[in-house]
């Protein structure tokens, strides 16, 4: 048996917490210990709206099952409020040592058919939120030097869905933002990883048929989000893939390559000869960094 990972004295802020994956994974964390800040603006799927039942809700959960929890009904979509999301962590509890980025809305419509306004919003709530609530959060945990930030990706960001061309761009920025995030905070045990979950939530009841919503349930998911949000992990800029009690990693790998000797000289005729071999993944590797990446390109020019 595994010790039993604990999160007593540690502090989450967890946004969109009132329902769906939030929800789960709050009771999870604070069912090992946590202080939670359930943070939810409790509107629409679409964005429109707010209530603060949801938040208060999972708050009374949390206590009645002996926790520790202080609602919040803050958007994270703007810089004023998503500060007092994590202002709400500090005022409350004196800390904040996790952050969940989990708030989130869909705006779905083919390419053609999403107005600028869908998706504005879209990268407001999702993208912005995810920025303003870690950047918020980020000089605490330094001073602490510690923190844990797990931010939501989706497989529609990842690898693509009909209709979510601004849901889409906004879940891959978050990957995108947390390989940064993860460089920035290394230096202070401030580890940042992405979660692509898939459950059976309000986001996806619509599409999905009922028996399968069953088979899906958040609950699921929160172990490994818990765990990304754990002393006990090491892992920083990872994309971790869980639903249906199935776990895996995602990742961004480059394949080995063609180097031709003279760049110069490279026509297009000689890439179309080549296309297999560039686009080959087979023995492909990740790199840690940008740098990494580009020290590669740069690993067989010769200076003069
Ligand atoms: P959900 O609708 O049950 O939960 C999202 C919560 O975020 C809601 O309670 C909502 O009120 C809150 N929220 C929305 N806008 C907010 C804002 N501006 N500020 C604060 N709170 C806000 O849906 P869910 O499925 O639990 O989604 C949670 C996260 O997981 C989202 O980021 C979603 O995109 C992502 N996700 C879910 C799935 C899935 O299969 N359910 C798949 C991939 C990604």
């Amino acid at each position: 048996m595994a010790d039993e990972i604990r999160f007593d004295d540690r502090v989450a802020v967890i946004t969109g917490a009132g329902g769906g994956l939030g929800r789960a994974h709050a009771l999870q964390l604070a069912g090992r210990g946590a202080k939670i800040v359930v943070n939810d603006l409790g509107g629409a799927m679409d964005g429109t709206g707010s209530d603060a039942t949801p938040a208060q809700k999972v708050c009374d959960e949390i206590k009645e099952m002996g926790g520790e929890a202080v609602p919040n009904y803050d958007s994270v979509a703007e810089w004023d409020t998503a500060q007092k999301i994590i202002q709400t962590a500090i005022d409350s509890f004196g800390r904040i040592d996790i952050l969940i980025n989990n708030a989130g809305i869909l705006r779905d419509k083919s390419l053609m058919k999403m107005e600028v306004a869908d998706w504005d919003l879209i990268i407001a709530v999702h993208l912005s939120g995810t920025f303003f609530c870690t950047k918020a959060a980020f000089p605490y945990m330094r001073e602490a030097a510690y923190g844990r930030i797990l931010s939501t990706s989706s497989a529609a960001g990842v690898y693509g869905n009909f209709g979510q061309v601004n849901y889409g761009a906004a879940k891959m920025g978050i990957a995108g933002m947390m390989n940064s995030v993860k460089l920035e905070g290394a230096k202070y045990n401030i580890k940042a990883n992405t979660l692509v979950p898939v459950a059976g939530t309000r986001l996806t009841a619509t599409v999905l048929p009922p028996q399968v919503v069953e088979k899906l349930k958040p609950e699921f998911v929160s172990p490994v989000a818990a765990y990304m949000c754990s002393e006990a992990c090491e892992l920083s800029g990872q994309i971790l893939v869980a639903g249906a009690g199935y776990f895996s990693r995602a990742a961004v790998v480059e394949g080995p390559g063609v180097f031709f000797e003279d760049p110069a000289a490279v026509t297009v005729d000689d890439i179309a000869a080549k296309i297999s071999e560039i686009t080959n993944l087979e023995g492909g590797q990740e790199f840690d960094s940008a740098p990494a990446q580009t020290g590669k390109a740069l690993s067989h020019i010769k200076l003069d």
